[in-house]
């Protein structure tokens, strides 16, 4: 059985949102909603700037909070690791909204369905995600967890990973680089 995972290496992202437009076409996000965002973060004190750019997402927690207070059981996980809605039995009471410390869920305008980034899963399958797909500097990094080939395998054991909100053992399966290089912190 395939286990999906990303890493989004921040020393390589340029923050062109290139990744950010490929999602909304691929799942017709509506304006002023995002299943991702690359963030900027300006630290430091001028002239010692230093910018990261930091994506948010859902992170596909293996103890996912968001499938514990689901009192439908809308929200679940696959076999493959990919948090999901069932829409057919979600019954909109916004538990799953409330218990994600990764703000990564929200009620699309049009549908009335809880969304959230999904690895591009019901669009494609467990095949490369419309982000990392376009991403022109390879700054995203997506692949199976039990394939020692895999891309993502290879650079998690090469590179430090961080794991978001580590502490809260919620068990992310999108993992980070952060940003060494470029100017200095404070
Ligand atoms: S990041 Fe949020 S929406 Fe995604 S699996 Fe974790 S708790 Fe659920
Ligand atoms: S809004 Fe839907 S998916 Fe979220 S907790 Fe309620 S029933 Fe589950
Ligand atoms: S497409 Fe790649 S380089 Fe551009 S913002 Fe997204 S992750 Fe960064």
């Amino acid at each position: 059985m395939k286990k999906f995972a990303m890493i989004h290496d921040e020393n390589l992202c340029i923050g062109c949102q290139a990744c950010s437009v490929a999602c909304r076409n691929e799942h017709g996000v509506a304006d002023d909603r995002y299943r991702l965002q690359v963030r900027a973060d300006l630290k430091g004190k001028f002239p010692k700037l230093k910018l990261n750019y930091e994506r948010h997402s859902c992170v596909m927690c293996d103890d996912a909070p968001c499938v514990e207070v689901c009192p439908t059981h809308a929200s679940f996980k696959t076999a493959e690791g990919i948090t999901l809605v069932d829409p057919t039995t979600c019954v909109g009471c916004k538990y799953c909204i409330l218990a994600c410390p990764y703000d990564a869920r929200f009620v699309d305008p049009k549908s009335g369905n809880i969304e959230k980034c999904t690895f591009c899963f019901e669009t494609r399958g467990g095949e490369i995600p419309a982000c990392v797909s376009v991403c022109p500097t390879d700054a995203l990094i997506f692949g199976d967890l039990n394939d020692p080939n895999s891309d993502v395998v290879k650079y998690a054991s090469t590179h430090s990973l961080e794991l978001p909100k580590e502490h809260l053992k919620t068990k992310p399966n999108l993992g980070f680089v952060r940003n060494y290089k470029g100017g200095n912190h404070e």
